[in-house]
């Protein structure tokens, strides 16, 4: 090992999330040593079919293992947590982060690999931890899930602070903070001081999220939708079936205090919404006062003016709660006129087309649907606007900026940003570009192998991999075709399903079993609301996830569905 001294640089390196929203992973090497910053994936785009998750390539993780020293994940975001346990497989190491993220990441790690042992720090803000040659200082920031920090990083080369995902608001400047309930408040505020301190003692490098840098202005603070909120709750007299990232404990807190205000009772739907307020609710993150949680049986019985159903599927996500109950096909609930749907989210970019379709099947049932469109009030950020930026910038006084994390224009406007404020060094980076920053320069040296990693329900593999995975799955399991003929004026069927299987069923069975299936199928269609027969793409849904159900509970076996839906 070379003496420390102040020639050797720290260098930066992204292998994921630069130019892209996901998949974000920056590793800090210095003397040889390493450190990853976050493990996200990605979800995947429009027309990789079949896909469930896309992860960043791991080789250059894989072949550094001996000298990776940890990771440290700042918040427990899906695209900053969610490929942790891949990476650990390929490249194990110690794993530090705050309490609310190392929650969420017990449970992923005995969901995906029990059994499987790793070394968990918890880390708080104003702590130091020594991780290789590194000194980590977590800092408090707001964001839109509980318990996010970003990272001072000390090494002989200097100070780096690698921003995570965060906005500029203070504990003070946020009205929803409640501390007479007796819990913190899952949104601590960012510790604008902090930074301050930072920037006198002198930054090398700061490492900053760029996904708010075509915002204008300040994000504001999650204090903001309350009141618009209230208003509404205040003025409507129908259920509300509230939507929202389920990761979104502080919007859990607002929407309690409003039902508990204006005398509604509570539902929460969603596997992933319950999941996330278990976490929470453990560790005093969120709190329901007694009473105010009902099942959905307990909702039905009062009268609509007393209900709120939270729900997860902002995104009009095929399988999700609001998805379902927007095609009337989900078991126990469904959506009625004088409802009003609240979609207090963003569309994540590219599911624009997705999210038009959800909300227009919604007004065809006849509910009210408010989002941001309708009043931009419902749905406030997690990620700083420009102005948010701008004042980071200035607090920390960077000699060098590196700005990652979003599409490639929004790392240009920061940069710009960065220049804006004097900051000497900027430097826009790709993903596996090496970074050498030292006292006298910030520069590109080399480039290591990045690239995505595909994952379906069986396993982790390149395109190519998943297409014969997808043969070998039709060979084992067989197909099912159904043909669903609509009437073009109306959407009725014009005749009933017409079923057709290879390579699932015996001839024994061959007739009894697709004669009850097609009987399933008919029954599942003629209950849909009308909204939602008329439409191939959506009835081509419902009918995979019936046949799926049904192939499952009959035969224990899953064929590959292939609805086609012509209009006749
Ligand atoms: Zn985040
Ligand atoms: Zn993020």
């Amino acid at each position: 090992m070379r003496p420390m001294s102040a020639s050797v640089p720290l260098e930066v390196i992204p292998l994921g999330g630069c130019g892209e929203f996901g998949l974000n992973l920056t590793c800090y090497r210095y003397d040889d040593e390493l450190l990853a910053v976050d493990c996200g994936l990605m979800f995947p785009e429009d027309g990789m079919y079949g896909v469930d998750l896309v992860l960043p390539d791991f080789s250059f993780l894989r072949e550094q293992a001996a000298s990776l020293r940890g990771y440290v994940i700042t918040h427990g975001h899906e695209d900053h947590l969610g490929a942790l346990p891949f990476a650990l497989r390929e490249a194990p190491a110690p794993v530090y982060a705050t309490g609310f993220t190392l929650s969420l990441l017990r449970e992923k790690l005995a969901e995906n690999s029990p059994g499987y042992k790793v070394e968990l720090v918890e880390i708080h803000p104003h702590q130091r931890v020594t991780v290789g040659p590194f000194t980590v200082e977590p800092i408090g920031v707001a964001h839109s899930i509980p318990d996010a920090v970003s990272l001072a990083l000390r090494c002989g080369a200097g100070l780096a602070v690698h921003t995570g995902d965060f906005k500029m608001v203070g504990p003070s400047q946020d009205p929803s903070h409640d501390h007479s309930q007796g819990h913190k408040s899952p949104l601590g505020g960012t510790d604008i001081e902090r930074f301050e301190e930072l920037g006198a003692e002198g930054v090398l490098v700061a490492v900053a999220d760029s996904t708010g840098a075509l915002e204008p202005g300040l994000c504001g603070s999650e204090g903001d939708i309350a009141e618009p909120l209230a208003d509404l709750f205040a003025t409507t007299s129908g259920r509300i079936i509230m939507a929202q990232f389920a990761s979104n404990i502080e919007r859990c807190n607002t929407v309690a205090r409003l039902c508990r205000r204006f005398g509604r009772r509570l539902a929460l739907e969603g596997r992933s919404l319950r999941q996330y307020t278990r976490h929470a609710e453990s560790l005093g993150l969120v709190s329901f006062p007694p009473g105010l949680r009902a099942t959905l049986e307990e909702l039905q019985s009062l009268p609509s003016r007393r209900a709120v159903v939270m729900v997860t599927g902002t995104q009009g996500e095929p399988g999700s709660v609001l998805r379902r109950l927007a095609l009337g096909d989900h078991p126990n609930l469904s959506v009625q006129p004088g409802d009003t749907v609240v979609l207090s989210s963003r569309i994540i970019p590219g599911n624009e087309r997705k999210v038009n379709r959800l909300v227009d099947l919604l007004c065809r049932q006849g509910a009210t649907v408010v989002d941001a469109v309708r009043d931009r009030r419902v749905h406030v950020s997690g990620h700083g606007y420009r102005e948010d930026l701008r004042r980071m910038l200035l607090l920390l006084n960077p000699r060098g900026v590196i700005p990652v994390h979003g599409r490639y224009r929004m790392l240009i406007e920061h940069a710009d940003i960065a220049h804006q404020v004097g900051v000497e060094r900027v430097h826009i980076p790709q993903n596996g570009g090496v970074i050498e920053v030292n006292d006298q320069s910030m520069r590109t040296t080399g480039q290591v192998e990045v690239g995505r990693v595909l994952v379906d329900g069986k396993g982790v593999g390149d395109v190519e991999e998943l297409v014969l995975r997808d043969r070998r799955h039709l060979a084992a399991t067989g197909t099912v075709v159904a043909l669903l003929t609509l009437d073009s004026s109306g959407g009725d069927l014009v005749r009933p399903p017409e079923l057709t299987a290879v390579g699932v069923l015996g001839s024994q069975e061959y007739d009894e079993i697709l004669g009850r299936a097609t009987q399933a199928l008919a029954k599942t269609i003629q209950e849909l609301p009308p909204s939602a027969r008329g439409l191939p793409e959506e009835l081509a849904e419902v009918v995979r996830r019936r046949l799926r159900g049904f192939f499952r509970k009959e035969l224990d076996r899953k064929p590959f569905i292939i609805p086609l839906v012509i209009e006749q």
